[in-house]
């Protein structure tokens, strides 16, 4: 049986069941946001959240990672020796699961990151699907990410009285399978059934606010490279990088080689960067070859909606909202979209 229901009172049973072999981690309330942090029991856990403020890519990709560390002289880099913890990523929303398969998609892309891949191995992730929209800024329904479709190890839903619980992995299988709390009543089928309908009744919650279908926002960005949007968001954007910290789909970094005060030794690290800061793309003699506010900007959408299904075939947009909740110019990526749709009629 891979559908199995959790009585709403024994969440904690299923999170002490999970301590047991792994740290927990899970969404919790600190002022009037929300962050991803380490939980001892259920009561800590904010399973009502809008997206935490920054998406679980730290817990794949942290901002600053030592990859190894050099002595002056030595030909080699002696490479670091990363220690990893059995985790699990417990409440994840299905629109920061899609952001996970998107970094799924560029790590493992030839040749294959092996920092990344050895911490993806000790982390399983547990899914709470929404039920409500998170607020305005999503567009999670636009962007497809709003029903869990695949990526998780157990996905759980809330049905009224009770939870389903849906075993995704053989991990999710092996982690549910030893749990005493959860109840092997229903049949998969039954299960399936009841999930259908109360995903036809969450649908009738959720308002499109992209102008433009799924299916037509490649197209749109197609024709949009000489749009005057660009010119308007470029004017207002102050490019503090902050929308590309909260993106769960943003992976770019630097490296850079620290030397101690010995002037011996040193660390190589990896450090998040952002294409919204002016120096992203200075290259030797000065040049920059996207100087402009307005031609950064365009590159950040156009890597969500446009290069990204050149390559990947995949948007790298989840739909999250963070970096309209995040943009301290009151950028809203929704209004740069509908925008471009308009001009776009307008041509
Ligand atoms: S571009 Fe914005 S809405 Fe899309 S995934 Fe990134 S932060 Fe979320
Ligand atoms: S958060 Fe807003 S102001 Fe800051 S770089 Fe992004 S778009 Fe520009």
């Amino acid at each position: 049986m891979r559908y199995v229901y959790l009585a709403k009172s024994d969440l904690d049973a299923l999170i002490q069941h999970l301590k047991k072999s792994h740290r927990v981690i899970a969404p919790v309330k600190k002022e009037n946001l929300f962050i991803l942090a380490e939980v001892q029991g259920a009561g800590e856990i904010a399973l009502k959240y809008i997206p935490t403020i920054l998406p679980p890519k730290k817990y794949f990709f942290p901002p600053v990672e030592k990859l190894g560390s050099f002595k002056m002289g030595d030909e080699k880099m002696n490479s670091v020796n990363m220690e990893t913890q059995p985790t699990v990523l417990f409440g994840l929303h299905t629109c920061d699961i899609d952001g996970i398969e998107c970094l799924e998609t560029v790590f493992h892309y030839h040749p294959a990151d092996p920092y990344y891949k050895k911490r993806r191995k000790s982390l399983v992730l547990i899914g709470y699907e929404c039920m409500f929209p998170c607020d305005e800024y999503a567009t999670c329904v636009t962007m497809d990410t709003h029903n869990p479709k695949a990526g998780y190890d157990i996905m759980i839903t809330d049905a009224g009285d009770k939870y389903i619980i849906h075993m995704n992995s053989e991990i999710g299988e092996k982690l549910i399978g030893t749990c005493l709390a959860v109840s092997r009543t229903g049949n998969d089928a039954d299960i399936k059934f009841e999930l259908r309908r109360l995903r036809e009744e969450k649908i009738k919650k959720f308002k499109t606010i992209l102008d433009t279908e799924y299916t037509e926002i490649h197209d749109l960005f197609k024709q949009s490279y000489k749009a005057p949007a660009w010119k308007d968001v470029g004017k207002r954007c102050v490019s503090c990088g902050n929308c590309t910290t909260v993106c769960p789909t943003c992976y770019c970094f630097d490296i850079q080689d620290e030397v101690e005060l010995n002037m011996e030794t040193g660390e190589r690290k990896r450090i998040w960067d952002s294409c919204q800061l002016e120096e992203f793309a200075t290259v030797a003699g000065g040049e920059n070859f996207r100087e402009e506010r307005s031609e950064r900007q365009r590159h950040r959408y156009y890597r969500k909606f446009c290069y990204s299904i050149d390559k990947y075939n995949k948007f790298f947009c989840t739909g999250c909202g963070r970096c309209t909740r995040a943009c301290v110019a009151d950028i809203k990526l929704y209004e740069t979209l509908n925008q471009l749709k308009k001009e776009t009629n307008n041509v």
